[in-house]
């Protein structure tokens, strides 16, 4: 599985960090720094960080498979 956060919608509320923060991190107090491929063990914390996130900033794909690409 992949992710892909559109960081020109992300307005850096953190909501991901905070439930996936193995895949998303803040930098500072704006920049997003996350992982694209989501190792298997995180995947149902992206999906519900990619629900959580205000702007629906945060696209999940299943084209990658299970943390491989
Ligand atoms: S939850 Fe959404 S808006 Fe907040 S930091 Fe993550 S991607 Fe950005």
């Amino acid at each position: 599985m992949n992710v892909v956060v559109d960081l020109n919608r992300c307005q850096g509320y953190a909501q991901c960090a905070f439930l996936a923060p193995r895949v998303f991190a803040m930098h500072g107090e704006e920049a997003l720094l996350y992982s694209p491929v989501v190792p298997e063990n995180q995947q149902e914390r992206v999906r519900r960080a990619a629900a959580a996130c205000p702007v629906q900033a945060i696209v999940v794909g299943e084209e990658a498979g299970p943390g491989e690409r």
